[in-house]
């Protein structure tokens, strides 16, 4: 658990580690008509980053601003694994997987399918994060990793580190990301229709990967993927139903040659 304390005047902040509070404690110092006054305000530490950046600006809208950038709810990293899907398969790569996504995906393999609410999310500082990093490719994952509006600040600071940014997303938001970071567009607007893919992720994604489940998602992006050759397409047999998905991925790759198999990899090395 952590406390962030944060001094208005100074425009400083600190951040505390705890073991058993389940508050984020908000202090502040301010100077009215010459008399200082202390206030500290406690907001339940449970909180996705959207909603744990509305009630931080309500609250302290300048000295928050200044610290969104800085710290980030994470549902976990791990380091010194290897990429198992996509382009980038067999790469050697870190992972940070960002908390949160109201997808709810039925199939979801990390946790969200009702939304993620007894996984556990913790606020790591940016400094933090980069000193875990060992691989020359940082994974971006979540959850949804373009929930959250300090990914374009987190992807700079990793990126001038010298190493390859890779994002996950499944195209229903967007952050204005540098122009490298490669992006791994898994589209699931057609288990989740209220979640639309956003126009622009089209053109932006450097890869498709499309989890394949019945056979029926191919038809239902054939028109864009069709119009739309400038990036490799991966189709990726849905995990929990692989003896059906797995062979019915091979006779799409037959009917559909120049699309590529794209098989998770890490599961079956037993990888996490
Ligand atoms: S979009 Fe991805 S993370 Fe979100 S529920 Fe679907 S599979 Fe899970």
């Amino acid at each position: 658990m952590r406390l962030i304390i944060l001094n208005i005047l100074t425009q400083t902040w600190m951040l505390l580690n705890f073991t058993d509070s389940c508050y984020l404690l908000l202090r502040a110092t301010s100077w009215r008509n010459g008399i200082r006054n202390k206030s500290c305000l406690l907001v339940p530490s449970k909180l996705s980053s959207p909603n744990y950046s509305i009630i931080a600006y309500s609250l302290f809208p300048k000295t928050l601003k200044m610290t969104e950038n800085l710290i980030i709810p994470i549902h976990e990293t791990f380091q010194k694994t290897i990429q198992g899907e996509g382009y980038w398969a067999g790469a050697p790569v870190d992972f940070i997987r960002l908390a949160g996504c109201p997808v709810g995906c039925h199939y979801c393999d990390t946790g969200y399918a009702n939304g993620g609410i007894s996984l556990p999310r913790q606020l790591k500082t940016f400094d933090e994060l980069i000193n875990e990093l060992f691989s020359s490719r940082v994974v971006i994952s979540g959850g949804e990793p373009f929930i959250h509006k300090q990914l374009p600040a987190l992807v700079n600071r990793i990126e001038a580190t010298g190493r390859q940014v890779s994002i996950e997303t499944s195209g229903c938001y967007w952050q204005n990301i540098s122009p490298k970071t490669w992006v791994t567009l898994s589209p699931k607007q057609h288990i989740s229709p209220k979640y639309p893919i956003l126009e622009l992720m089209w053109t932006r994604a450097s890869e498709v990967k499309l989890v394949i489940e019945t056979g029926q998602e191919l038809e239902f992006y054939s028109k864009i993927l069709l119009g739309n050759n400038r990036i490799p397409v991966f189709l990726q047999p849905e995990w929990y139903s692989r003896h059906f998905t797995l062979p019915l991925v091979l006779e799409l790759l037959q009917e559909n040659p120049n699309y590529r198999l794209s098989v998770q990899l890490h599961k079956y090395l037993g990888l996490k």
